[in-house]
């Protein structure tokens, strides 16, 4: 079968061997698979990982219990022993001798089929699709902070960090009742939230705080210092971030103002499912391309690309991607900005070039072929923008 494998070197999508079976575990024929931040760690060293990535996955089951087979499906992705202390204590996502799914002695989801053992697996609901159900597992892991917090109505909260998992807390914690600022770095991304109802900033602009809840999601070694400047005192911090870099991390703040530190990792599924169904939390704006899984490697650096240093931004809205771009360069001059238009205003271009744009490109049409082809779905450009002038504005080279 067709497979995405990380050999220490490369990711690379060839022929393998169908996985291997093992006791109580199901087949599933693999419809759709997520491409988180967690793959991008991998694939330069993180957990050391060797095999078939992905671990964000909804299928259908081929082979299994037959009350299953035929069933399409979600799966949670530690592989726990059952039988352990540690099991037998309810935390089968902790226990020790666990293999993960696409990240730790388990291959994953990159691929035609994966197996799971039945345990892990949930039925995914009629009303779900499969682009909706494929967001499960990262939204269980939102939810999960539910289960860590008690969150009141009100509850006044800050999520640092607007990739996916950020997104995704922001949404569950804002459904939960609370009062929410999302704060990252890219305008397009946040507006996701804002047409939630959840109010957002840039971070470069922001005054953070004081908050009672502060999220860490942004997967960066300073997040964790902002994010502690933030809380008040005896507020908690939870940190979602599991491989931000190693940094000096002052512990001092923690026990001046007495905060709650709690890590945050993997959670529920069926919370998620019921959110997913309900429509109580929005996934499919987080979509930025689909390719097939011939093309996974491209997914995979198309991912890279969207990550955090690229921001993508319209300067045709109002007020002008152009400032966000320019305080985001200033305050963060390692940030690669790209600009990406639907302006056909020759104004609007040609001021970005004079605010110190070195490099600006115009072309007729959307061009599929572009790093950023996922564009027309992303829910970066506006519904039937997609045929005016379209520009890079490109702010790396200045
Ligand atoms: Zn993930
Ligand atoms: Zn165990």
């Amino acid at each position: 079968m067709l497979a995405l494998r990380y050999d220490g070197q490369v990711a690379r999508v060839s022929e393998v061997d169908p996985p291997a079976e093992f006791p109580e575990s199901a087949l599933v024929r693999v419809s759709l698979a997520g491409v988180c931040d967690t793959d991008i760690a991998l694939v330069t060293g993180y957990m050391d990982f060797r095999g078939v990535l992905g671990h964000e996955f909804v299928g259908t089951v081929a082979e299994g219990p037959p009350e299953l087979v035929g069933r399409r499906v979600v799966g949670e992705i530690n592989f726990a022993c059952g039988a352990c202390a540690t099991c037998n204590s309810g935390m089968p996502r902790h226990c020790p001798a666990r293999r993960v799914l696409g990240i730790q002695g388990a291959d994953g989801a990159f691929a035609e089929y994966v197996r799971v053992p039945v345990a892990n697996l949930h039925a995914v609901p009629d009303a779900i699709s499969d682009s909706t159900a494929v967001f499960t597992e990262p939204l269980a892991a939102a939810f999960e902070i539910l289960e860590q917090v008690e969150i009141e109505p009100g509850h006044d909260c800050l999520v640092l960090g607007d990739g996916k998992l950020g997104l995704l807390a922001a949404q569950v914690l804002h459904a939960a009742g609370a009062e929410v600022l999302a704060v990252g770095r890219h305008p397009a991304k946040l507006a996701v939230l804002r047409q939630r109802g959840i109010r957002t900033a840039i971070a470069s602009d922001a005054v953070l705080g004081p908050a009672s809840l502060v999220v860490e999601a942004t997967g960066s070694a300073l997040g964790f210092a902002r994010a502690v400047s933030a809380l008040r005192p005896r507020g908690t911090l939870v940190l979602k971030s599991t491989h931000a870099e190693q940094g000096t991390v002052d512990l001092a703040p923690l026990v001046i103002h007495e905060l709650h530190v709690i890590g945050s990792r993997c959670g529920p599924f069926p919370p998620a499912l019921r959110a997913l169904e309900t429509g109580a939390v929005d996934v499919r704006s987080l979509v930025h391309a689909r390719l097939p899984l011939a093309r996974a490697d491209e997914a995979l650096r198309l991912a890279e690309q969207l990550a955090p240093d690229i921001c993508l931004l319209d300067i045709a809205m109002p007020g002008g991607g152009l400032t966000a771009a320019r305080s985001i360069t200033a305050s963060m001059p390692q940030t690669r900005v790209v600009m990406l238009t639907v302006s056909e205003d020759e104004d609007d271009l040609l001021s970005a070039m004079k605010a110190g744009v070195v490099w600006a490109n115009t072309f007729n049409r959307f061009d599929p072929t572009s790093p950023f082809g996922g564009y027309k779905e992303s829910g970066f450009g506006r519904e039937g923008g997609m045929h005016g002038l379209h520009a890079y504005v490109r702010l790396e080279d200045r």
